[in-house]
């Protein structure tokens, strides 16, 4: 039986019916809702979201419970429960074994009149480009920490990455249920290691098993939960136990307001009282410009908390018309031009994800501006390719609704349609990108061939197919010795895709030896005066080429890997051969004379040579140029340049001692070494050579309970004894 649940509601705040249950609906005071225009009303109930967490931190419960009181989904299951059905957004049984969520599906639901759509941000830090992709595509997230951990390192990653594109967060506090749950704690560590100027504005009610609701600092009431879901709200007044805790939380809240919003300044030297609407106010503000994390608390998995989440999602979050969005005109130099979230502007949909699922392949869009209608001509700017708008639906995880038009602002996923991710669709006409992705260069790579040759078609197409969703992730043909070459962003990205090919493609796949992507490097200026010459029998072969190389300095913003300066005067080389002299030398470039690595940031200038009237040919002047280039590099001081890592290591403090000996043993640089409470986070810089097996290492260590993440931060110079170990190698293998 439903019970009148509130006692002294205001009037902003109601009960609503919605799929048989009762929904707390937000307190929708028109001050707390973004400045409206005529233009943005349309949009204010929009939310585009993604809830980025640590593993194992409850995104997936958070999600569940959301779309089920939102009541996009009837029944609560427990995540990876016994009963096998498991959250709507864990879909991918590869995903549930590994514990991380890979693929980023987006999911719709609706809150009171705020539309809700949530795009998975994938967790692991090996599909950081990923995340970014995703990350590109939302206007908000919720930041989800784990009330006894605390911020990890995968928090810290992909908070960064929040950072790189300017995306407003909320944060909230999960698993305070759990013995040892310290919210407190957690905002202070979301203040130090995270730098967010974050303070709570809830105060839970009890905490571990005593955990009954919220209290909320701005409307001073308490939240508690009935039902056997948690699904009914009921307002009461605050405890006096908890008053004095309420008191202080308050005050916290309003100085971390006062230092980055001047209203709230203002309100604070005078000793004012913020009413509810200043604090709403100002609580956007500085939510939206990043000056500011509000802090909400409960427990996904007891059903505490959530609704009053989704308050804040949709009441400090901001609609698609309060983030600038840049797209590139290929038109006109790749100009920026401002995009506009408007349904009568022309269209511009960003591909940020594409998913072969039991319907067959889909493309996941974003429309920024204009209005996507199925059997609408567009145009895919990245290839030029015209379209007709396919069907179109908007996605609940696995499910799908059919819908014939998508306005600026929305996510949606269209069927059939042949792209990569990060292609932008157009209005015919429109000659618009989205800006391009940071998208970092692979740093390992691996040999792969299917297990049995049958299956060299599921292969390839597995293939393609991944690299098209994960533009890290890329495949190459050693011309020598034929085999294909995989290569992405760390050992577990392409461990994951060689899983992924037996798994979805019945394909088993035999690997090589991992190899690093070195690169080959020049120090200094060194001349070159070559001549290839062949006049023995047959065609002869003529050319001759003067000039030097030299390495493009950091500071000359030169963005290209090789540059190719003609400065000869008059025509010793006729001009017809000077295209052959370039080749030859970019080619030369690409396989280097140490390690056959691609030697990077190099300048050719040429400055005189000579030709032959009978035997000089493209292919002479090619094979001068490649010799010429080989010879150089001995003059030039060359080096062998090695992928960095940064390895971030949580441990319990007593195993601080064996993880630093252990990355020192690997070669590591420690850069930072923290202790708090009773863990420790070090922080080193190891090349990534070094770093194979180190999971299987850290383990047994600090007997499982220490931690990882990696990322890519710079290719430098390896030792000159690894440089001599590395030539030698190379060597041995080019006689075999
Ligand atoms: P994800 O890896 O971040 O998606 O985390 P999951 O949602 O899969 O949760 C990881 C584990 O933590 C599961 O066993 C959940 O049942 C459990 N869990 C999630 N939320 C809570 C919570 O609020 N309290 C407690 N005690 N456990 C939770």
């Amino acid at each position: 039986m439903l019970r009148n649940v509130y006692t002294g509601v205001r009037r902003s705040t109601n009960m609503v019916q919605m799929n048989g249950r009762r929904q707390f609906v937000a307190a929708t005071t028109a001050s707390a809702q973004p400045q409206e225009t005529e233009e943005n009303s349309q949009f204010s109930n929009l939310r585009n979201i993604g809830i980025s967490a640590h593993i194992d931190s409850g995104k997936t419960t958070l999600t569940e419970r959301i779309l089920f009181y939102t009541g996009r989904i009837k029944a609560i299951h427990e995540v990876r429960g016994k009963d096998g059905v498991g959250a709507k957004m864990d879909s991918m049984e590869l995903e549930r074994e590994k514990g991380i969520t890979i693929a980023s599906a987006a999911t719709y639901c609706n809150w009171g009149d705020t539309q809700i759509n949530i795009i998975d941000t994938p967790g692991h830090v090996d599909f950081t480009v990923e995340v970014e992709r995703a990350l590109r595509v939302l206007d908000g997230a919720v930041l989800v920490l784990c009330s006894v951990s605390g911020v990890q390192s995968q928090s810290i990653t992909v908070d960064r990455q929040m950072k790189r594109y300017d995306v407003p967060r909320v944060a909230f506090i999960n698993k305070c249920d759990r013995m040892g749950a310290n919210p407190y704690r957690v905002i202070e560590d979301l203040r130090t290691k995270l730098k967010h100027n974050a303070a709570a504005v809830q105060v839970p009610i009890g905490l571990e098993e005593n955990l009954e609701g919220v209290i909320d600092l701005i409307r001073m009431k308490a939240y508690y939960h009935e039902g056997d879901d948690g699904e009914n709200i009921i307002e009461k007044e605050i405890p006096d136990l908890l008053m004095d805790e309420v008191m202080e939380r308050k005050q916290i809240l309003i100085e971390a307001l006062a230092e980055v919003d001047d209203d709230m300044g203002e309100l604070y030297l005078m000793e004012e009282e913020p009413t509810e609407e200043q604090f709403y106010e100002s609580i956007r503000r500085s939510t939206l410009n990043l000056s500011f994390t509000p802090v909400f608390v409960g427990s996904a998995f007891k059903n505490r908390g959530v609704q009053p989440l989704l308050n804040g999602i949709e009441r400090y979050l901001p609609n698609p018309t309060e983030i600038n969005n840049i797209a590139l005109d290929r038109s006109n130099d790749e100009e920026e031009v401002p995009l506009k979230t408007d349904h009568d502007a022309p269209l511009v949909a960003l591909a940020f994800k594409l998913e072969e699922g039991q319907f067959g392949q889909l493309t996941y869009l974003r429309v920024y501006q204009g209005v996507l209608k199925k059997g609408a001509q567009i145009v895919n700017t990245s290839t030029g390719k015209k379209m007709k708008v396919p069907r179109t639906v908007r996605m609940h995880s696995a499910d799908m609704e059919d819908v014939n038009e998508v306005g600026a602002g929305e996510i949606c996923a269209m069927f059939g349609v042949e792209c990569n991710t990060g292609d932008t669709f157009c209005d015919p006409g429109v000659n618009l990108a989205m800006t391009s992705m940071f998208v970092p260069n692979p740093v390992i790579s691996l040999a792969v061939a299917p297990t049995d040759t049958k299956d060299s078609g599921k292969f390839s197409k597995a293939l393609q197919r991944f690299r098209r969703e994960d533009p890290t992730f890329q495949v190459h043909q050693d011309p020598e010795s034929n085999e294909t070459i995989i290569s992405g962003m760390g050992e577990l990205h392409l461990e994951i895709y060689i899983e992924r090919m037996n798994r979805e493609y019945s394909c088993p796949v035999t690997t090589g030896r991992p190899q690093v992507a070195y690169k080959e490097a020049i120090n200094q200026r060194s001349d070159f005066d070559y001549l290839h010459k062949k006049q023995t029998g047959g065609s002869g072969q003529f050319g001759k080429v003067i000039g030097y190389i030299e390495p493009i300095g950091d500071d000359e913003e030169v963005e290209e890997n090789f540059v190719f300066e003609n400065q000869m005067i008059g025509n010793n080389i006729p001009p017809e051969y000077i295209t052959a002299v370039e080749k030859g030398f970019e080619e030369a470039t690409n396989k280097g004379p140490l390690i056959g690595h691609q030697v990077q940031k190099v300048r050719v200038v040429l400055q005189d040579g000579a030709a032959h009237a009978v035997d000089s040919s493209e292919m002479a002047f090619k094979l001068a140029s490649q010799y010429a280039f080989r010879e150089a590099v001995n003059g030039a001081n060359p080096s062998i340049l090695e992928p960095v890592m940064q390895v971030e290591v949580e441990v319990p403090v007593e195993f601080q001692g064996a993880v630093i000996a252990g990355l020192n043993r690997r070669k590591g640089l420690i850069q930072s070494n923290e202790t708090r409470e009773d863990y420790s986070t070090v922080v080193a810089d190891v090349p990534l050579a070094e770093m194979f097996g180190y999971s299987t290492d850290l383990r047994s260590s600090t007997q499982g309970k220490g931690e990882f993440t990696m990322e890519y931060k710079t290719h430098s110079p390896v030792m000159r004894d690894v440089q001599s170990d590395l030539i030698k190698a190379h060597q041995a293998e080019m006689k075999n």
